[in-house]
């Protein structure tokens, strides 16, 4: 066998596993079909480097890796980056994935870092009564345990909620001073104070956990900042990429913890995408295309395969490989799908400025059960570069006209992959007497408050191949599900009580569709082979084993395919914890340490 293990993505599942792996002294290698990114900028002062120890561009460059930049300026040259950023058949090394199907199109990463590389930093525990309903065997011990890991292998988490940083501060209820607040965490918090009695439910606000760079003095040379000469700017880009550094993006914990070290046993090869998994006497085949080198097929083996390419990643490879005769898989392979329940609205012309440009993408939530059903309500930044469209197209969708052409033109630009053509929604005279003229990109959207809501859906998605592209059948169309009705209610009240007009995001987008950030199953965790496709431990199920929970020895599904239904929070918390559980029944108890030369008694 070429390694002891090979783990395919380099997100939050696979991360996990190669870090544990490696704790084990391991040989492993972890398959990534994405590039790495990382920011053109660099730090006004670095810190000094430890003895033996590289930069990572220094590293990348002398390792050859491919490596790509995130987009620079906040206005439409930074958006035309964007849009060359995004990954198609013809361009395989972008870094935004969309993924359309019937109502719903998905958005996931292709990088090394898989889905930090975009994601939006919050780490965040579902409530047990939610995982009890999916059936996710996963408590206090699994959550604590991914909490030390994402602070372990990354940094400690911080909640980024004020404008500036408020060192020794407990940031979750300011008073006096709360104008220190962004203003659209104090915009959610009190319209969330305004509707509870109103609804008559409980609406508690709180600022979010980030995996986020915050300035610490207190902590003094120990602190993050300190240490990485680099702290949060609310610049109000992440997913963009953060030019400061300040978020903690599994890149970069890959190259730190594991990469740099040539005894770490850890090998990564990018732009390499598995196409089928081939079981073996006594373990895999993994089939990849070397896109390194012309995309030629290569074979590597090992006795456990980790799959950890994420929810449509690992789900297409499995299928393939069952299509394809390489493995033989339960019939509920491809089933379990669940949108996570995600939503998204506008308040526009908030009565309060919300300033949308500043800060984390997310700073703060607000959980409500409505009629049962679990929902977060968040706030979103919008990054400037999208801010005059976001501006130009919310304002023009209260005309029946108007909104018939916008929605044309962006139909336009999904099919071509262009930037769309707004000229005409655009201020052109300048007119100085005029206070709304020459706006800045954080004025535009100073009064438009962007809501991320997650909820529960009942997963009801089930992926198919057709020929070799995933399709995915919803046993309803997935629109009409209750819980989007009463996410779009319970926004509209919000926006009501932010005294602005309520838009929901699917009537922004050219045809009425959920946009999907956080998918999740098509290989769930189920009791045995007739309701899922793996164990509680990750093992996929062998139907060719005389009992209905037989698993396949050494093949394990780690990553956001196995989480068994909508969480109605982001998902990478959960998914850390499954595969710590996962990878840790794989790997078994730690050999115990050689027992120390007992005492010998001396008698008297
Ligand atoms: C805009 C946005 C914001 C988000 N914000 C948050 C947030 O704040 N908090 C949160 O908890 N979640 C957030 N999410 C969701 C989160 O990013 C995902 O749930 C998470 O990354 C999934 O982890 P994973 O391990 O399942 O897979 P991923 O992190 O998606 O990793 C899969 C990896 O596998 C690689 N891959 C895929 N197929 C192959 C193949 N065939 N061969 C080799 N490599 C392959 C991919 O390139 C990728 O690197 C956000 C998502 C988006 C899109
Ligand atoms: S808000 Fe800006 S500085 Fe802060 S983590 Fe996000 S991109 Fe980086």
């Amino acid at each position: 066998m070429d390694f002891d293990a090979v783990v395919i993505g380099s997100g939050f599942g696979g991360s996990v596993a190669a870090s544990q792996l490696a704790a084990r002294k391991k040989k492993v290698l972890i398959l990534e079909r994405g590039t790495w990114w990382i920011t053109p900028e660099k730090l006004g002062k670095p810190p000094p480097l430890a003895p033996g120890k590289q930069r990572m561009p220094d590293w990348l460059a002398a390792n050859k890796q491919p490596v790509q930049y995130w987009p620079r300026p906040d206005n439409k040259d930074g958006l035309l980056d964007v849009f060359a950023s995004v990954r198609t058949g013809l361009h395989r090394d972008g870094l935004y994935k969309f993924s359309n199907f019937d109502d719903a199109t998905t958005l996931t990463a292709s990088a090394v870092g898989g889905g930090s590389m975009i994601y939006s930093n919050v780490t965040i525990q579902p409530d047990p009564g939610v995982l009890a309903q999916i059936g996710l065997n996963l408590g206090a011990a699994e959550f604590a345990a991914a909490r030390q890991w994402m602070t372990d292998f990354r940094g400690p988490l911080n909640k980024v909620v004020t404008k500036i940083p408020l060192p020794g501060r407990d940031v979750s209820a300011l008073t006096d001073d709360d104008y220190l607040y962004l203003d659209r965490a104090r915009v959610l918090r009190d319209a969330a104070a305004a509707l509870a009695p109103k609804l008559g439910v409980a609406l508690p606000w709180a600022p979010l956990d980030l995996a986020v760079i915050e300035y610490d003095p207190d902590r003094g040379a120990a602190s993050d900042a300190a240490k990485n000469h680099t702290f949060c700017e609310r610049q109000g880009r992440c997913l963009l990429g953060c030019l400061p550094a300040a978020r903690l993006t599994l890149n970069k914990s890959l190259f730190a913890h594991l990469l740099q070290d040539p005894a770490s046993g850890v090998a990564l090869w990018p732009r390499a995408e598995a196409r089928q998994i081939r079981k073996t006497g006594g373990g895999y085949q993994v089939v990849f295309h070397d896109h390194r080198d012309g995309g030629g097929e290569q074979t590597v083996t090992a006795p456990q395969v980790f799959l950890a390419a994420g929810t449509l990643g690992t789900t297409e490879l499995l299928l393939r490989s069952q299509a394809a005769g390489g493995l033989d898989l339960p019939d509920t392979t491809g089933q379990h799908f669940s949108a996570n329940g995600d939503f998204g609205a506008f308040a526009v012309n908030t009565a309060q400025r919300v300033s949308s440009t500043r800060g984390p993408i997310n700073t703060c939530e607000v959980s409500a059960v409505i009629d049962g059903t679990h929902l977060t309500v968040e706030d979103c930044a919008i990054p400037a570069m999208f801010a005059s469209i976001a501006y130009t197209g919310l304002n023009v969708l209260d005309s029946l006209v108007k909104r018939r052409f916008f929605h044309a033109r962006l139909r336009l630009a999904w099919l071509t992959h262009a930037l769309p053509d707004l000229r005409d929604f655009l201020p052109h005279l300048p007119d100085t007497y005029d206070p709304n003229d020459a706006r800045t990109e954080a004025e535009y959207v100073n009064n438009i408050f962007f809501f991320n809501v997650m909820g529960q859906d009942d997963a009801p998605g089930t992926f198919r191949l057709d020929g070799d592209d995933l399709r995915l059948d919803w046993q309803q169309p997935i629109i009409n599900h209750p819980t989007f009705a009463k996410a779009d209610q319970l926004c509209r009240h919000f926006a009501e009580a932010m005294g602005g007009d309520y838009v929901p995001l699917w009537d922004a987008l050219p045809t009425r569709r959920l946009m999907i950030t956080h998918p999740l199953g098509g290989c769930t965790v189920g009791p045995d082979r007739i309701r899922g496709a793996i164990d509680e431990y990750g093992r996929v199920y062998d139907p060719g084993g005389g009992h209905p929970t037989d698993t396949y020895a050494g093949l394990f599904v780690v990553d956001g395919s196995a989480i068994p239904g909508a969480l109605a929070v982001n998902p990478t918390l959960t998914i850390t914890a499954h595969a710590l559980k996962a990878v840790g029944h794989a790997l078994g108890p730690p050999a115990a340490a050689p027992a120390a030369a007992t005492p010998t008694s001396t008698g008297g």
